[in-house]
């Protein structure tokens, strides 16, 4: 069964990651990216799709910055706050590493 909030393997970059502290983490805080599993609402697991999510752009809200992310299988795009231990330093090359496979 699968709880909220557990450790798992990056599909990505095989990055072990361990549970966030204080939020149900869906994404790597390395490549920040995650898997095409969600319908409507975060951990629903209603989504057949599994398609690979990758971050698109972020923005600033309430003072918390939230990323846009978009499934390159179906083009689902879904937005989700960043956790406390993710590497947003490294958040722009990510974005600009997968911006050619998003505009094809
Ligand atoms: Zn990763
Ligand atoms: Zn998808």
């Amino acid at each position: 069964m699968i709880t909220n909030n557990q450790w798992f393997v990056c599909i990505s970059c095989g990055n072990i990651i361990p549970k966030a502290e204080k939020t149900s983490r869906n994404h790597c805080p390395h490549c920040f990216v995650s898997l095409h599993v969600d319908d409507l609402t975060p951990w629903d697991r209603a989504s057949s799709c599994k398609g690979l999510m990758v971050p698109q752009s972020y923005f600033l809200t309430h003072g918390t910055i939230k990323i846009t992310f978009v499934c390159l299988q179906c083009g689902h795009i879904h937005n989700n706050k960043t956790a406390s231990d993710d590497q947003i330093v490294a958040l722009d090359q990510v974005i600009q590493k997968w911006k050619k496979h998003i505009d094809q």
